[in-house]
């Protein structure tokens, strides 16, 4: 018999306060380019955001009603653009912030797409496959009309995959009767997924973290790193940094997290973790928690779990030299000035996981012309973008003698607030 069940999020903790954080970042930036009102008014708040609650049937015959988002933040540059995330703590206000950031980050690296998010609130890791799709496909039909190629192009983000893409783009093509590859990015490759997609978000970071410690007078290969998180971002960003000579010092998962000062192999951590779910506990590794972990004395610290990691209640602590932002705002307004004050340079997330999107957006090109670019093509292309940004970004910071966060969003909302200028107002 089916019953209605209360949903299993209910007792989640509160979302980060993310919004607060991007409305201060929007508030600086918007002071240092003396903003007219007007602009503030419109960029300070999403343009459309929806909350759908919708019942999935569980695998024993109970229903949950789940509840999901999707914020559309700005579109004045083009289709809004952003991941979906499944986690338990996601909630409206989180959603709002990150669809913000992704209105700044799409501008920053000059690609014609406004800014958007969505979540669903829910575990997926207690779900079982055929729950996590039956999800999937019921939060994709509740945002139909609302997502699409030339409206807003989800990918995926924390607790979400190709796979998911997968089924969201296969949910919207029944419904639109053929194939829509372009309604999603982020899809596997045999489904019009681009080359280089799984990879791109650490692969900015790789980058870009190459270019700030090169700028601090330390040469990638030979650093020593720290990683905070394991998943899409963290695993790719620590393969890739290992594969340019760093030294993994230390990574944490959700599960826990393994050190060793000789180095650690990603490869085999990422074999662990498919055996067993985590890296706690691999061979020849020593545990360490979180906590530690963000206090190491290290060149690098990527930061690729979630939002709130170095608040002002920690920030003193750090010892690191560069703070790469694989994450979405992982470091709040109040802890960047101690970090300066400490002399950590940090490269703001929205250049620094750039690469993400910068790559579904030429996942969405190829999927437009129906014609596939190599691998290599690719990472030439988002190489050039990411850099033209990181260029952009450190002219204006030494022109004017601000921080890098400051720089790329003064450089972001700008282009934002001009193009919607320029539009005029309708009617
Ligand atoms: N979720 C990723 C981000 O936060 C990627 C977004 C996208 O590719 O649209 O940037």
């Amino acid at each position: 018999m089916t019953t209605i069940d209360v949903p299993r999020a209910t007792s989640r903790p509160k979302a980060l306060n993310a919004i607060e954080s991007a409305l201060e970042q929007f508030d600086r930036a918007a002071d240092h380019l003396h903003l007219s009102d007007e602009s503030r008014a419109i960029l300070r708040v999403p343009k459309r955001e929806w909350t759908v609650n919708f019942p999935v049937t569980m695998d024993d015959g109970r229903v949950e009603v789940l509840t999901g988002y999707r914020v559309q933040h700005n579109m004045a540059r083009g289709p809004a653009k952003g991941g979906i995330r499944f986690h338990p703590a996601t909630d409206i206000e989180e959603v709002r912030a990150l669809a913000m950031w992704m209105t700044w980050k799409c501008a920053l690296v000059n690609v014609p797409f406004g800014g958007a998010k969505g979540g669903v609130t829910v575990d997926p890791r207690a779900l079982s496959p055929r729950e996590l799709q039956a999800v999937t496909r019921r939060f994709a039909t509740e945002l139909q009309g609302i997502i699409g190629p030339e409206i807003d192009i989800p990918a995926p983000d924390v607790g979400t995959n190709a796979q998911t893409m997968a089924w969201i783009m296969d949910t919207l093509s029944m419904h639109a009767g053929y194939t829509v590859p372009g309604v999603v990015t982020g899809k596997p490759v045999g489904l019009g997924g681009s080359e280089g997609r799984a990879d791109a978000t650490g692969m900015g970071v790789m980058f870009t973290a190459e270019r700030a410690l090169a700028e601090a007078g330390i040469d990638i290969n030979g650093a020593t790193v720290a990683v905070q998180g394991f998943g899409n971002v963290g695993e790719a960003a620590a393969r890739l940094i290992h594969e340019r000579g760093g030294r993994l010092v230390a990574i944490t998962d959700i599960g826990g997290g393994v050190a060793n000062p000789d180095g650690l192999n990603p490869a085999q951590l990422k074999a662990f973790l498919k055996e067993t779910g985590s890296i706690a506990g691999a061979p020849g590794t020593q545990p360490i928690d979180n906590e530690t972990l963000l206090a190491l004395d290290v060149d690098l610290l990527v930061l690729a779990a979630l939002e709130g990691q170095i608040t002002s209640a920690n920030a003193h602590q750090v010892r690191a030299r560069v703070i790469a932002e694989g994450a979405n705002g992982p470091v709040t307004p109040p802890a960047d000035p101690i970090l300066a004050d400490l002399g950590v340079v940090t490269v703001p997330d929205i250049l620094c996981n750039s690469g993400g999107v910068i790559v579904s957006y030429f996942e969405w090109v190829q999927n437009l012309q129906s014609f596939a670019w190599s691998a290599d093509e690719v990472a030439d292309r988002l190489q050039r973008v990411i850099f033209t940004a990181y260029d952009e970004v450190a002219a204006l910071r030494e022109s004017k003698g601000i921080d890098a966060r400051l720089a790329a969003h003064a450089i972001a909302v700008s282009r934002v607030a001009e193009a919607q200028q320029i539009r005029g107002r309708y009617p």
